[in-house]
């Protein structure tokens, strides 16, 4: 049985890694512009490792170019997660690829995604928060510049700040600026971290920018006592293992650590992270969990009430979504 139509909360999803790929194929054709080189025989996207996954995921954001492109595609990727039962999802959007980290032109972008979300909001009862995303591999100065525009437009739809891209590239501090501005703006803070590089950079990471959540943190796991100080902290996992297993960290589900995570006390959630790129959804990240670890119902609530524990939005917003848990779960 499918857990489809059970509600869900997702925290980690980059707005332009959930772009169906027949939307950028349409968009690109009105423009015409050329990235047939993106995508496999089946339409699918087509790359060969995490590096040129990047390659292939800004080529597919060339295509998106004004507030209006923004505005379709956040709609296109609501109406997808709201398919798979999510009920609210936080969004990675980046000013990166919205005006060229201008501010005004920025507001603009911003402007058409929140417009598109009260619409989905409205219509498919699904409820979306952005955090504003600084690309690691384009440098500190630009995060800088990211920073500024997530701290001048921090609100009630701009609720975090983040950092995604090559976490290979510089160190956590050389971020701390841009994650103090953010912080002293009132977002909530989370960071790519343990995808790529190990233990210590999780470290490095958690003392330099000290965010409440991780993306991704799974590979933790190699160093227990680490496992037991994020337990302890109560950090949120953002653990994404459709994404982890397609790029190769784990073979499989069976042997992907979210649940040796999740029993050793560690407060995990689950998500997409680029679903099309990674081919799955909500739906089949919560169906593959169920069968590779047999986790029950149960488990898949405290996921959820982890969830909205970890959410970056306001108190009332909390409120209305605990009460939707609260009625399907009486059922
Ligand atoms: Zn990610």
């Amino acid at each position: 049985m499918s857990l489809k139509s059970n509600p869900k909360l997702e925290l980690h999803l980059h707005l332009e890694g959930a772009a169906p790929p027949a939307f950028i194929r349409g968009l690109a054709k009105e423009k015409h512009i050329d990235i047939s080189g993106i995508f496999d025989a089946r339409g699918g996207y087509a790359y060969t490792d995490f590096w040129h996954f990047l390659k292939i995921y800004e080529a597919a954001t060339s295509v998106l170019q004004s507030p209006m492109d923004f505005h379709r595609l956040t709609l296109a990727v609501l109406e997808e997660s709201a398919a798979n039962g999510v009920i609210y999802t936080e969004m990675f959007i980046s000013p990166d690829f919205c005006g060229g980290r201008d501010l005004g032109a920025w507001r603009e972008y911003l402007h058409a995604m929140t417009e598109a979300a009260e619409q989905a909001e409205r219509d498919l009862g699904i409820t979306m928060r952005g955090i504003v995303t600084a690309i690691r591999h384009f440098g500190p100065d630009k995060a800088r510049e990211t920073a500024r525009c997530a701290a001048e437009t921090a609100g009630r739809f701009i609720t975090g700040f983040g950092m995604g891209g090559d976490e290979k590239i510089c160190e956590p501090k050389d971020f701390a600026w841009s994650f103090d501005m953010a912080r002293e703006a009132g977002l909530g803070i989370t960071v790519h971290a343990g995808e790529w590089r190990g233990p210590e950079h999780i470290r490095d990471t958690l003392t330099a920018l000290r965010p409440s959540r991780l993306g991704h943190g799974v590979r933790a796991i190699e160093d227990l006592a680490l496992v037991d100080e994020l337990a302890e902290q109560g950090i949120v996992l953002e653990v994404c293992p459709g994404s982890n297993i397609v790029l190769g960290l784990y073979p499989d589900w069976r042997a992907h650590p979210i649940g040796q995570l999740y029993d050793r006390g560690v407060k995990v959630t689950v998500s997409t992270d680029d679903p099309p790129f990674f081919h799955t959804s909500m739906a089949r990240e919560w169906d593959r969990l169920a069968d590779a670890l047999e986790w029950d119902d149960g488990v898949f609530q405290t996921l959820n009430r982890t969830a909205l524990d970890a959410a970056f939005c306001d108190a009332d917003t909390r409120a209305t979504l605990a009460k939707t848990l609260e009625q399907a779960y009486a059922r």
